[in-house]
């Protein structure tokens, strides 16, 4: 069997026991990019899949997969990797960060290991250099975030410590806590270490099946600045946890600094340890939230002037104008018109500007998006299941996620109230409606309950 019509029969087996929406969500444009012995790499279009793979559905797809190959299988790393020809056959299997990786994959000392799991190269702090105080442009929506972030960087463990920063996707998050690591290394010898929570979860449970907890506790107690990024994957990893607990209290009683990002706020983070969530309330909680226009256009501008590729004032604001969800794609909708206008040898114009934009607007795979996958995604946002997403229970952290999935549907895909009430075990069209204006007027007067939302819809359009 190829690792094709191996992985199309995992797909057969998963399929059996899902939802139809849970099924497309999460194993759309997936594929076995490499299998070997007792290991498989499974690429996964973005990274919102690759958490939920990993968090849901890890024991299913081994188990699917022992059964279709008929041997056992110890490792699956999810790796993110846009559909192109499969390769077949990896050698480096051993050199990707695991998710549940073997010995080899263990990667204690970093001077020793890999690169982390990232589309750039990192130094041996895990630091991208590109990634700087300088490049950062500040706004409104982030001018306290990096104010609290430089403090940090020039008084190593006596500004704010921890300092704790939260906001939706694309915003700047890592690139803030890497230019604090860049800044510590060229400023002093002070020794930095950035990681990804998944990585720290990875070399933690690398340490215990190795019996190398000594080398991991080395590791991450002796550095003088620690940043964790997306600590919001944490929730639920109880023996990560704890370990990171006494990593936090050692560093933070000798005045080491911890920098730590999330997509939310500490007390949002569900299935995280009081005491954690506490902890990161000592220092400073920042939160960075979306650009205004005038940032957003001040954001094109820099990086323009980065890929040396002039752009009308006009052309940008245009742009900024169109493109409002997070810098991430701003920088994409620039790219994709700097290099349609560099292929076609073009100068770029207004309205070639406005046509391209369009088309990458339309684009947007709304079309696939139906009641049933909003109240996928809302439930899987907050961690609840489904029947009680849609049941009567009337607790608050319940009513809230529910009525954010009657207004999305609402305003993402135009469903008729009646259709909303009956999506929620036949309710009244009224409670469709009232939900709807409620949440409308929440996200004009409340900027975090807007940024929660902005998060659900990228969660939502990212497959
Ligand atoms: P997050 O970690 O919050 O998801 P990132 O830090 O990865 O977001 O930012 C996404 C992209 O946008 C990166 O390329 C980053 O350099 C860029 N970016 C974000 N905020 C700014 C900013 N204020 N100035 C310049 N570039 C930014
Ligand atoms: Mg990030």
């Amino acid at each position: 069997m190829t690792n094709q019509e191996i992985w199309q029969a995992v797909l057969g087996e998963m399929e059996l026991n899902l939802s139809r929406a849970n099924f497309t969500t999460w194993f759309k444009s997936t594929f076995i990019s490499a299998l070997e012995d007792d290991k498989a790499i499974v690429s996964v279009p973005n990274t919102f899949t690759k958490a939920w793979l990993e968090k849901k559905y890890h024991k299913d797809i081994m188990q699917a997969l022992e059964k279709v190959i008929q041997r056992k299988i110890t490792d699956i790393l999810y790796k993110v990797e846009l559909m192109k020809q499969p390769a077949s056959n990896l050698n480096n299997i051993d050199g990707l960060t695991a998710a549940h990786g073997s010995d080899k994959s263990f990667s204690l000392p970093p001077e020793a290991g890999q690169p982390a799991a990232k589309d750039f190269k990192t130094n041996r702090f895990g630091l991208n250099p590109q990634y700087v105080f300088d490049s950062f442009i500040i706004g409104k929506n982030n001018q306290l975030a990096h104010a609290a972030a430089q403090a940090v960087a020039a008084n190593l463990g006596k500004a704010y410590n921890p300092l704790f920063i939260y906001g939706g996707v694309g915003l700047g998050k890592t690139h803030l806590l890497q230019a604090i690591g860049n800044e510590v290394v060229k400023n002093n010898d002070k020794k930095p270490l950035y990681v990804t929570c998944e990585k720290f979860t990875n070399d933690y449970v690398q340490a215990v099946r190795t019996g190398r907890a000594k080398e991991f506790k080395d590791l991450y107690r002796n550095v003088d600045l620690l940043l964790i990024d997306d600590i919001q994957f944490m929730g639920g990893k109880d023996g990560t946890q704890e370990e990171f607990f006494h990593t936090f209290n050692d560093l933070h009683q000798s005045s080491r600094q911890i920098v730590v990002s999330s997509d939310r706020q500490p007390k949002a983070i569900q299935s995280l340890e009081e005491r954690l969530k506490s902890r990161f309330e000592w220092g400073m909680v920042v939160d960075i939230i979306q650009p205004d226009l005038e940032t957003r256009a001040a954001i094109l501008g820099a990086k323009c002037r980065e890929k040396n590729y002039a752009l009308d004032a006009e052309i940008l604001t245009y742009i900024a104008s169109v493109v409002q969800s997070n810098i991430r794609e701003l920088e994409g909708a620039l790219n994709r018109i700097i290099a349609y206008h560099q292929f076609n040898q073009a100068e770029p114009t207004l309205d070639s500007t406005k046509e391209i934009l369009s088309n990458i607007i339309n684009n947007l795979p709304s079309k696939s998006i139906t009641p049933k996958t909003i109240i996928d995604v809302v439930s899987k946002f907050f961690d609840i299941e489904i029947v009680d997403l849609t049941g009567k229970s009337r607790k608050k952290e319940l009513v809230v996620p529910r009525q954010i999935a009657m207004f999305l549907m609402r305003a993402e895909i135009n469903t008729s109230f009646p259709t909303i009430g009956n999506e929620f075990g036949g309710r009244d069209h009224t409670t469709a409606i009232h939900a709807c204006n409620k949440i409308a007027g929440e996200i004009k007067q409340d900027q975090r309950k807007k940024q929660e939302i902005e998060s659900i819809k990228q969660l939502l359009y990212s497959f």
